[in-house]
């Protein structure tokens, strides 16, 4: 764990225009800056970063947060990886604080199994470079396939001894538990007190995080030893740091190529992967077989939005492309698939050509979905009109799962011409299936939805809760310094900072916020008011909590600028320079005027956002007090007949009160 002086010296070292123009060149738009969003394709720059506050936005995807957030989502890392990727930027020691015991509790088992898996990696890689059998058998094995020395290392790769366990004396030697080697799957131990090394005689392809901690292992036999052997490969199992759904492989050493490329490819195997580097193609992942997973095909979205499946001609690789594909178009990718020549897969393909002619071969190959989808099936159907019938409803399933009316379009056109049946057919064919889902999904909420009405008006008040406890941030972040004068209870004139007035208004009531991000915001708002030069929206842009941070850009870079009512009609100094004496006075006596009427409309809107809440408040009150006289577990019904009445002249008094306060 970091500590909090070493965060506050990172958030304040990490300037966001200074870390952004890193990765994205910004134009200077007055106060801001404006650039190309990484997060999203776009060719007009809605990315934008304002120095004063210490975020960014992107109005085009919603994006949005501090310097921080940014590297998190850019170089895909936890908060924590991203705070020291910035201590490191900027030479800012670390000093971690040591861990409490429930998150050592929590913590250590994960850490336990990376430390391991770190250990198990070098040792397998010092076999696979130093070891007789290692050289001899592994490397022979690498070098045959025609892997460089540099591919290796950047990949990891080892060879595991072929010996009952060489691996587990070595590690359990050097302090590594043996409750880690079985969860890990690194080793094998049998009730009978015999231990093994799961990958024994295996050459070793390390399985990377995104942010390339080591969390599994495959392990291949070696061909001579094949025959016979029912599992050519093996993974390690599912453990806590390894649900294969989850990675993929190559993720580490492609990510920044996806990003670069604007696109990414998908094949079968780790050597299809290993090969295509070492082409020069460094944009390309593995799942190594399996069907995809949702999870898997987000986190190649939160990278790229275009996927080219690359699969061996053969009809294996076929029948795989067609499994994923839907799943993919759910999840809004632009896919496209490639079917290598006869006999050949990626990694022969990625040998025998160089980068360009691969790019090249891919390019002017490649098939987007419908069409590879709709070629294929047509071939499987031959003249068989029921087969030709299912396999048009199957590519028009496909189609209607897209998003983008346009394409769409386009697709039914290309369908019209592959089926030959009119584009008037195959749109009431496509609403058709669209209906049927809708009403499936419907009827799947339904389900989940509860059977009580009464139980919706708690959920929308629930909504309107939340957004009106938002709504008064807002404003203490936007506001929050800003001083009105207000007259006491003795009648004197007093100034009050908005912040400050907010917070008086709530506690006097003993309003806590209900959800418990937003309370912290109050919490903390007490606790730091009176700090000297305390400045509400700089304090929580750079809170070291990630959600507060995160929430605080986004109430400062609404759409909706309260401010900018006001921000018209500047003067600037040089024409103020060149007026008359009397004009001077006009408008400084003008400007003095606007000034307080934004005091007065701030008060107003801080009352009015104020007032909603608490009305909100007493509302879900009163529902709650004539649900339990409805249902009859009032105990004191009196007592609250008498609660009800009161509450309901609160609700009264809050909806006719309106900037009762007296400002001049
Ligand atoms: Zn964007």
């Amino acid at each position: 764990m970091i500590d909090q002086v070493t965060i506050a010296k990172i958030m304040d070292a990490a300037q966001i225009k200074d870390v952004v123009s890193e990765f994205v060149s910004l134009k200077q738009r007055g106060a801001n800056y404006i650039g190309l969003c990484p997060f999203h394709n776009e060719k007009t720059g809605s990315f934008t970063v304002s120095p004063a506050k210490g975020i960014f936005k992107c109005f085009g995807c919603g994006e949005g947060g501090n310097a921080v957030h940014f590297i998190m989502k850019h170089e895909q890392l936890s908060y924590v990886e991203a705070l020291k990727y910035l201590a490191k930027k900027y030479h800012i020691e670390i000093e971690e604080r040591e861990l409490s015991e429930a998150e050592q509790q929590q913590q250590s088992d994960r850490e336990s199994m990376f430390a391991l898996n770190r250990f198990a990696q070098k040792y397998f890689s010092d076999i696979l470079k130093n070891h007789i059998d290692g050289k001899s058998i592994g490397m022979s094995y690498f070098q045959e396939r025609g892997f460089s020395e540099a591919v290796i290392e950047k990949f990891q790769l080892g060879y595991c001894l072929n010996e009952q366990d060489a691996m587990t004396r070595e590690a359990l030697k050097n302090g590594y538990k043996k409750e880690f080697l079985q969860k890990t799957g690194l080793s094998y131990f049998s009730e009978n007190g015999r231990v093994a090394d799961s990958f024994r005689g295996r050459v070793i392809f390390p399985w990377h995080s995104l942010s390339g901690k080591v969390i599994a292992f495959g392990g291949r036999v070696l061909d001579a030893r094949t025959k016979g052997v029912s599992q050519k490969y093996k993974n390690s199992p599912e453990s806590e740091i390894f649900k294969k759904g989850n990675e993929l492989y190559g993720i580490f050493q492609a990510k920044n190529a996806i990003v670069r490329e604007k696109c990414v490819y998908m094949v079968e195997g780790y050597t299809d992967v290993i090969s295509m580097h070492q082409c020069g193609i460094e944009n390309v992942v593995a799942n190594s077989g399996t069907a995809l997973d949702v999870a898997q095909i987000r986190l190649l979205h939160r990278l790229t939005p275009n996927i080219t499946l690359l699969y061996d001609g053969d009809g294996a690789g076929i029948h795989a492309a067609l499994r994923g594909i839907d799943m993919l178009l759910l999840e809004g990718m632009n896919v496209k698939v490639l079917l290598l020549p006869d006999g050949e897969d990626p990694d022969s393909f990625a040998r025998n050509h160089s980068a360009e002619e691969f790019v090249e071969f891919i390019r002017t190959n490649q098939l987007d979905f419908i069409r590879f989808k709709a070629t294929q099936l047509l071939a499987d159907a031959k003249n068989d009109p029921l087969k030709k019938a299912s396999a048009i409803t199957d590519v028009l399933n496909s189609v209607s799962l897209m998003q983008n009316t346009i394409l769409v379009s386009e697709y039914i056109k290309l369908c019209s011409d592959l089926f030959e049946k009119s584009e008037a057919i195959l749109y009431s064919e496509l609403n058709k299936l669209k209906a049927k889902r809708n009403k499936d999904e419907f009827v799947k909420s339904e389900e989940f939805a509860s059977p009580l009405p009464t139980e919706n008006t708690f959920l929308s008040l629930d909504t309107d809760l939340s957004n009106s406890e938002k709504n008064i941030l807002r404003f203490v972040l936007q506001y929050g310094n800003e001083t009105v004068l207000l007259r006491n209870n003795n009648g004197e004139e007093v100034e009050v900072r908005i912040a400050e007035y907010i917070l008086k208004e709530l506690r006097c009531d003993n309003l806590k916020f209900s959800d418990t991000l937003h309370e912290i915001f109050l919490t903390e708002l007490e606790q730091h008011l009176g700090d000297e030069g305390f400045s509400p929206s700089t304090f929580f842009v750079t809170h070291q909590n990630p959600d507060v941070s995160l929430l605080a850009a986004d109430l400062l870079t609404e759409k909706y600028q309260l401010s900018r009512i006001f921000s018209k009609n500047d003067v600037t100094e040089k024409t103020l320079n060149a007026m008359t004496s009397t004009a001077k006075r006009r408008i400084e006596e003008l400007k003095k005027q606007q000034e307080e009427d934004k005091k007065i409309w701030l008060i107003n809107a801080v009352n009015s956002a104020i007032n909603e809440y608490k009305k909100i408040v007493v509302s879900s009150k009163i529902k709650e007090l004539e649900r339990c006289l409805r249902d009859n577990t009032a105990a004191d019904v009196t007592q609250m007949m008498k609660e009800h009445a009161r509450l309901s002249e609160i609700k009264r008094k809050l909806a006719s009160a309106l900037g009762q306060v007296v400002v001049k």
